[in-house]
């Protein structure tokens, strides 16, 4: 595929102050430190779970990382799990050797809720026509 991660890359969280904070869609994480462009930002982690187990959970955090590999993220210390979804994100997400990592997609200001692109299966199950992240909430307080 042509999405192949861009060799430079550090698959390594650096040293950032985040904070889980109140947000406009329930908890959110901020940074509470500068975080430059294309730094790794965090790994989103969890319980790796069964395929089974895949088709009857209720867990909204399951992240299907290959056809082989799905992790439930719900663990409270899976920190990225506090991470909302933004349809103008901040962060992305790149898998890399079976992990999840997340990067910054620009210089990011201490005070800022982080945010990256759930992607349109989960916007449209859970978000549709209710998204709260910043580049939403103010349509949706207008209607
Ligand atoms: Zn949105």
């Amino acid at each position: 595929m042509s999405t192949e991660a861009p060799p430079r890359r550090r698959y390594k969280p650096g040293d950032f102050d985040l904070k889980v904070k109140r947000a406009s869609a329930g908890l959110g994480l901020f940074a509470a430190s500068p975080i430059p462009k294309g730094a790794c930002v965090i790994e989103y982690t969890g319980t790796p779970i069964t395929r089974e187990q895949m088709y009857t959970s209720n867990s909204r955090y399951l992240f299907e990382i290959s056809s082989r590999k799905t992790i439930d993220g719900s663990p409270r210390w899976n920190t990225a799990r506090y991470i909302n979804h933004s349809c103008r994100p901040n962060c992305e997400i790149e898998i890399y050797k079976g992990r999840v990592w997340i990067f910054a997609r620009r210089n990011i200001k201490p005070g800022e809720e982080l945010g990256y692109d759930y992607g349109e299966a989960y916007v449209e199950a859970y978000l549709s026509g209710k998204c709260l992240c910043a580049a939403c909430a103010p349509k949706a307080k207008a209607a």
